[in-house]
């Protein structure tokens, strides 16, 4: 049963804001994956909406802009960004990542925006995301504003939205993606339909002869509260040779990770995966950028 007082359906992201200001309490709809499920838990029992899922043209979508920086459109689904031509050929990691959210009908559905914006740690996009050092740029009464990734995240469910403003895009810049190859790993029960345990996201830029690290960004999902970068660890294993960054990179990760005691897994056992799994990922980004470890 879905206990919903009133949905409006936007015409434009102006007249969404234009919606949103007039009535404080509502809150946006995209593809409604999350949503609509706290919505028949009761969780959000006669809520009002505002609805942009029809808002394709101007929030959906991926462009390569002539400085080649990358932009996604919010209201982009899981499966168009994994099948989308630019993310296949610039960040395949990227596509890689969110290809492994839920099952086939949830990826037709659901939105990279919703993933960001509903500040749970365990979002599939999230870790590469930060790892990306995306930017995301949101629309509110006062006009735009861009915000780093790496300060998007207040808080469990929280993050640097204001009241009436709306994520309307989200920018991967080119020095951030150019010359890197990556990796993401997700680990969770089971193989689909599941969110994850933990999730590592791993991009490094190699030296001309594939053999030192010139360069590595290393995130998390589910190793704190909040998606997180481990800056520590990429500190500690730039400029070293890729077998030894390989051997280094997860006990230094260990150092910034904060994971807790959960019903789906035990802190110790994440922390066994932060470990291991920062070193596969790094293994295996290596390797697409012409390692041979
Ligand atoms: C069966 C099932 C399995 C799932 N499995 C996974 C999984 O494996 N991995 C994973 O990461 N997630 C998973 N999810 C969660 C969900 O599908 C994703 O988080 C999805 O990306 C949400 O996108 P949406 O468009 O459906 O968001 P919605 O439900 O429409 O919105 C989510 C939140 O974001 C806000 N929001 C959405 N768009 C905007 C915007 N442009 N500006 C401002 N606020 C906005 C909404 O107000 C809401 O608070 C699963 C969900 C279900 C139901």
């Amino acid at each position: 049963m879905y206990d919903i007082a009133s949905i409006y359906e936007a015409k434009s992201v102006d007249d969404a804001i234009r919606a949103l200001k007039e009535d404080p309490g509502a809150l946006i709809i995209a593809g409604g994956t999350d949503v609509l499920i706290k919505v028949r838990e009761g969780k959000l029992s006669g809520c009002r909406l505002v609805s942009i899922h029809g808002l394709i043209e101007e929030l959906s979508g991926v462009v390569l802009t002539p400085g080649g920086d990358i932009e996604i459109g919010p209201l982009t689904t899981f499966r168009q960004v994994a099948e989308d031509p630019v993310i296949r050929a610039r960040i395949p990691v990227l596509g890689q990542a969110v290809d492994q959210a839920g099952g086939p009908q949830l990826r037709a559905v659901g939105t990279i925006g919703g993933n960001v914006c509903n500040g749970i740690t365990s979002a599939d996009s999230a870790s590469t995301l930060m790892a990306l050092d995306a930017r995301l740029r949101v629309k509110g009464p006062r006009g735009e504003r861009e915000v780093p990734i790496s300060q998007w995240y207040k808080g469990v469910g929280r993050v640097d939205l204001a009241p009436y403003e709306l994520l309307v895009k989200l920018v991967i810049p080119r020095e951030n993606y150019e010359g890197y190859t990556g990796h993401y790993i997700k680990y969770a029960m089971r193989n689909a339909m599941d969110i994850a345990t933990l999730g590592v996201s791993c991009l490094v830029k190699l030296d001309e002869q594939r053999r030192i690290v010139d360069d590595v960004c290393l995130a998390f999902g589910v190793a704190g509260p909040v998606p997180m970068r481990s800056y520590g660890a990429e500190a500690a294993v730039r400029g070293l040779p890729v077998e030894q960054a390989v051997s280094a990179i997860g006990k230094a990760a260990l150092e910034d990770v904060n994971p807790r005691d959960s019903w789906r897994a035990s802190k110790a056992l994440r922390l066994q995966l932060v470990e291991e799994l920062s070193a596969r990922a790094l293994a295996e980004a290596a390797r697409k950028g012409g390692a041979a470890v």
